[in-house]
């Protein structure tokens, strides 16, 4: 078994209020994320689970059982931190033997394991190397590979890719969700990067300022942000918003356009309004009844498409256009938007309204 679960967590530094009230369900057996910006109270969520700091106020309940006072050994929890945290004088070998030698297992099981783990992260051939002669990503899959020798009841890991290029943590993104679904076991996985959290995760708790935003799998945080915050920070290039107001069967823009109310909304007349547009739900070629009049501000060839701003009054769109799209700065053009993807959020509170 490996359920996590927080309740109402809260944690002052000073004036700065870390946690704020965090409440979290993981399930055993899952890969959850925690994503938020840099201060949103991440790692200290992570190391509240682990016993590392003393809370304010909330509980953590194992596998249904209240540990809040409980040691960090008695949670019998792994942590994979940003910063490897290997001992320098030890072989790759020994480092990752460590947590099974604490445990007093015998030598040959140890043997064993460190070889199946190893075998897990590709890392044969560092066993006899010191951490001075390994480099960054070396170093982060042997501390991957300590963590995941013992099975604990749950293992937590604090932005392990984020030292590594790339190209490696591209790589180790696609690893470790192999290893989760060949090892099993609950991960509760800490991450400031949405691509990571949206590529490896089965759920996805969105944090900022310390509060929950959003629990949610990937495609629902993606495609139903429960707010404007949620739906900028998830997602790339960020979402666009316009600010409009519906009337009648309209949605009516303060720049002046007007669009058909999308057949899903349900919001009053009258409320100010953003509507959220994602760039792959916009086109520069289809044509439909829902177009936006602009001009193009701004081109961005990334290779297989381009990205272009479009400026509509004095708001801003980004439009995935294809390639050979061509197109000269303030050129006029229509915006084909598909409205069933759209979003609507209340300009005042941020809220996703129907
Ligand atoms: P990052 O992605 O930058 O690691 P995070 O989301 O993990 O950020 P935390 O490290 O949990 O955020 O920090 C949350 C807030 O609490 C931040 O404002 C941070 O400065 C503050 N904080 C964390 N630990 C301490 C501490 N030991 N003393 C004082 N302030 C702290």
């Amino acid at each position: 078994m490996g359920t996590v679960s927080t309740s109402g967590l809260r944690k002052a530094f000073g004036d700065v209020q870390a946690l704020d009230g965090v409440t979290l369900e993981i399930p055993d057996g899952s890969f959850f994320v925690v994503l938020g910006p840099s201060g949103a109270g991440k790692t200290t969520t992570l190391r509240a689970i682990a016993g590392l700091e003393r809370l304010d106020a909330g509980t953590v309940h194992l596998d249904g059982r209240d540990a809040t006072h409980d040691t960090p050994a008695a949670r019998d929890l792994a942590m994979v931190f940003q910063s490897y945290a290997l001992y320098p004088r030890r072989t790759a070998y020994e480092n990752i033997a460590s947590p099974l030698r604490a445990r007093r297992m015998p030598s040959d099981e140890i043997a064993t394991a460190v070889e199946r783990v190893a075998g897990l992260l590709h890392i044969e051939r560092l066993l006899k190397r010191r951490p001075a002669q390994m480099s960054g990503g070396e170093m982060q899959r042997v501390a991957l590979a300590r963590a995941l020798v013992r099975r604990p009841r749950a293992f937590l890991m604090d932005e392990p890719l984020t030292n590594l290029d790339l190209k490696l943590r591209v790589e180790m993104r696609t690893e470790l969700t192999r290893i989760h679904r060949s090892l099993g076991g609950t991960f509760v996985y800490v991450t400031n990067d949405q691509v990571e959290a949206l590529s490896m995760a089965d759920q996805i708790a969105v944090l900022r300022d310390g509060q929950v935003q959003q629990v949610g799998t990937p495609s629902e945080v993606y495609q139903r942000p429960a707010n404007q915050w949620v739906a900028g920070f998830v997602g790339s290039p960020r979402i666009s918003l316009l600010s409009c107001k519906a009337s009648g069967d309209r949605l009516v823009g303060s720049e002046g356009w007007s669009l058909p109310r999308p057949r899903w909304s349900t919001a009053e007349d009258g409320r100010p309004l953003l509507l959220g547009l994602r760039a792959e739900d916009l086109s520069l070629e289809q044509r439909g009844a829902a177009q936006l009049p602009g001009e193009i501000y701004g081109l961005e060839p990334l290779g297989d498409r381009t990205l272009v701003d479009v400026k509509v009054g004095s708001e801003m769109l980004k439009v995935k256009a294809r390639a050979t799209i061509g197109g000269t700065l303030g050129e006029k053009l229509q915006v084909t938007v598909d409205l069933d993807r759209a979003h609507l959020f209340d300009a005042d509170t941020g809220l996703a309204v129907p």
